[in-house]
């Protein structure tokens, strides 16, 4: 990961201001979306956002001209990661916000995170090109030098060669997990992802959690143990979530008083998702940054003041 001096949490005590809506989770492509980081943040400006974090899959390399961007904007900006993570056979995204950057425990997981998706994503496209006309190549064209390799790099490059239409056909098809071609990522536990969050000063939240619904949750003393660990909350606004495992996590957020964040997972052109179609109430940025003593949020200049702006004293 990248080390951004800017972030560092020994900058001077400060009264910050932040302005909503705030959308939370976003991605360029240093990861998986399509976007550069600047134009992720210029796109969030554009649908009506004005706190942003960038969450690329496994890496931090994007925060930098994201941060100079929201900042140009007039927005504030949060650090962010989507960790990848399991529980027992299920993989599950953990959102990790403002955090060290120069941690050596998270860096070195997410160093290793990264290392095996390229592995992983070299073995699913020898898989396939056992039947179709695909090989790494195609792969390569497809992502950004140095971007965090995923499935949806392989789908783009299976569009590009006319095996199927769009990613999301590929997603259903040939890259499907229950697919022959599937291989697994490699993954710390979730547990393990809490802790490195955590330990690294951030702030860690399951990331569309209800995804799979009510079946798919995890038992409720699997999320105690998680909580225990140092889990700051659910992102419950997330259209992939399903409402019955919503309302069921509802019940454990009010007991733990955990925070609940909404956002959109953009894509770029990698997914329907638009910025800002799910955000985080004001309350919910502020107890955010509150709990996080890993970084601080960048925030806009004082000659940019943004309207509806919360006083945040940290
Ligand atoms: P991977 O991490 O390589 O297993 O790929 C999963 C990633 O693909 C997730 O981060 C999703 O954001 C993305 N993804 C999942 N389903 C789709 C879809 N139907 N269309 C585009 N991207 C998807
Ligand atoms: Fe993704
Ligand atoms: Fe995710
Ligand atoms: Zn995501």
């Amino acid at each position: 990961m990248n080390s951004i001096p800017g972030f560092a949490r020994h900058q001077a005590p400060a009264l910050r201001r932040f302005a909503g809506p705030a959308d939370l989770h976003l991605h360029s492509n240093h990861s998986d979306g399509t976007d550069t980081p600047a134009d992720v943040i210029r796109r969030a400006y554009e649908h009506g956002v004005r706190t942003v974090a960038l969450t690329d899959h496994d890496r931090t390399s994007g925060w930098g001209e994201a941060g100079d961007s929201a900042v140009a904007l007039g927005m504030t900006f949060l650090p962010g990661i989507e960790l990848s993570a399991k529980h027992g056979p299920c993989t599950l995204h953990i959102l990790g916000y403002l955090f060290d950057p120069e941690n050596r425990a998270l860096r070195d997981e997410a160093a290793r995170i990264r290392l095996d998706r390229k592995r992983r994503a070299e073995r699913i496209v020898r898989n396939i090109s056992k039947d179709y006309d695909l090989g790494w190549a195609d792969v390569v064209a497809q992502s950004n030098p140095g971007a965090t390799v995923g499935r949806p790099h392989i789908a783009d490059a299976l569009v590009a060669r006319g095996i199927v239409q769009t990613r999301s056909e590929a997603f259903e098809s040939i890259l499907a997990e229950t697919h022959q071609y599937y291989e697994a990522l490699y993954a710390p536990e979730t547990e393990t992802a809490v802790r490195l969050i955590t330990e690294a000063g951030g702030v860690a939240i399951i990331a569309h959690p209800a995804a799979s619904g009510a079946d798919g949750l995890m038992p409720t003393a699997d999320i105690e143990r998680l909580i225990a660990a140092g889990l700051g909350g659910f992102e419950l606004g997330h259209r992939d979530n399903a409402a019955d495992a919503v309302q069921r996590l509802r019940r454990i957020v009010a007991a733990h008083d955990l925070i609940v964040t909404g956002s959109s997972d953009y894509h770029g052109r990698g997914k329907p998702n638009r910025p800002g179609e799910n955000t985080t109430t004001d309350e919910m940025v502020s107890r955010l940054i509150a709990r996080a003593s890993g970084a601080i949020p960048r925030y806009p200049r004082a000659s940019t003041p943004p309207t509806d702006a919360t006083a945040v004293m940290q």
